[in-house]
């Protein structure tokens, strides 16, 4: 097991800079999750760890030891692609020792890490099969068991569940999970989706064109974003926005005041803001801020509502069913304490 740090890391292609000055530690044992919108550099500074991708600037540390020139097969790290990556004329059995057998293990102890692995992974039964006989699942457990029986000090993952469907998603999300809290190998992950990071991060790093927006435990950010993007991309369904000023304690926007928490913004009344508010952190209420409803969503725990605010639509999730209809009138109960209030320029959070 490792700690991981990145010191100013950055990247380049040819005079393309996409990777601008990125700092963070990863402590021995943690699993960490890089999670942002498709193009934004997860990948690029996954495989500079790895060392499958040159680094322009900045160190990489494994266990305090810069690896900026070390090889990759020397970093000790193993890595799970969206794509398995499995040899198709090899039995599971000898994919998953196949990298023993490189580093010229003796055939007994790959034997025997061959088949701890698989017991951890539920494949013992299939340990002769090829990967052609296996289903989309088994084959990731193989590219994991692949990774396991390597016994490194850390463990990247690259958008592994991106090819499984829904389901399976959900049932791999846990598995990975749970084999972390059982290894403890200190991992890093990536991910394009939020409820992937949420659900599996001791902590979690939003990365934005080339750049960290935060870092936090998924709880921190998704209480407390930092800024606009942070807030928009945590979340789902995500955060409403709405463009307003501050006035006398509250956000004016869309025709209403919205009440905002103590002490917001205090002193700079007329500040142009992003007043955003989860989509359940508003209720249903007999009295409140107007609003007309344009779709009713129910999924029998809950009840999405669409709805129309001085001709913006906002999202309100709420627990149990309504009578509400489409073109009803409705009143919205704001909670203050949970409302978030950004600077209009930057989007910077206020506090
Ligand atoms: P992510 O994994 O977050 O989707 P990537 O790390 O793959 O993003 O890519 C980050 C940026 O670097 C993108 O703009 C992408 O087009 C660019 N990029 C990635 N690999 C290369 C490459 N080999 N040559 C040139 N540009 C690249
Ligand atoms: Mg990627």
């Amino acid at each position: 097991m490792a700690s991981v740090s990145f010191r100013d890391i950055q990247k380049a292609y040819g005079k393309v800079k996409v990777i601008h000055g990125i700092d963070f530690t990863i402590a021995d044992g943690e699993f960490v999750v890089l999670v942002g919108p498709s193009g934004c550099g997860k990948s690029t500074l996954l495989r500079m760890l790895a060392g499958l991708e040159e680094i322009s600037g900045g160190e990489i540390l494994i266990d305090g030891k810069v690896v900026n020139e070390l090889e990759s097969k020397d970093r000790d790290i193993a890595m799970v692609f969206q794509s398995y990556a499995l040899y198709p004329h090899m039995t599971v059995r000898d994919n998953m020792g196949f990298s023993l057998r490189l580093r010229k293990a003796d055939a007994a102890t790959t034997g025997e890490r061959v088949d701890r692995a698989a017991k951890i992974l539920n494949l013992d039964a299939l340990l002769d099969r090829f990967p052609r006989e296996l289903s989309g699942g088994q084959r990731q457990r193989v590219a994991m068991g692949r990774a396991i029986v390597r016994d490194p000090k850390v463990f990247l993952f690259d958008e592994p569940l991106s090819n499984l469907d829904a389901k399976l998603r959900v049932a791999m999300r846990a598995e990975i999970k749970a084999l972390h809290q059982r290894l403890k190998t200190t991992t890093v992950y990536v991910t394009h989706d939020q409820i992937e990071a949420m659900t599996m991060a001791d902590r979690i790093v939003v990365m934005h064109d080339g750049i960290v927006e935060q870092i936090g435990t998924p709880l921190e950010l998704f209480d407390r974003p930092g800024n606009l993007f942070v807030a928009q991309f945590i979340g789902s369904p995500s955060m409403n926005v709405l463009q307003g000023t501050l006035s006398g304690g509250a956000v004016e926007a869309l025709g209403a005041r919205w009440p905002v928490p103590p002490g917001v913004g205090k002193g700079s009344e007329g500040q142009a803001v992003h007043y955003g508010i989860r989509p359940t952190d508003m209720a249903l209420a007999d009295s409140g801020i107007p609003a007309r409803v344009v779709v009713v969503e129910p999924t029998g725990a809950e009840t999405e509502l669409l709805l129309d605010v001085g001709g913006q639509q906002l999202v309100l999730v709420m627990h149990g069913r309504t009578e509400a209809q489409p073109d009803d009138t409705v009143y919205l109960a704001v909670e203050a304490a949970k409302a978030h209030v950004f600077d209009g320029t930057s989007g910077q959070r206020l506090t």
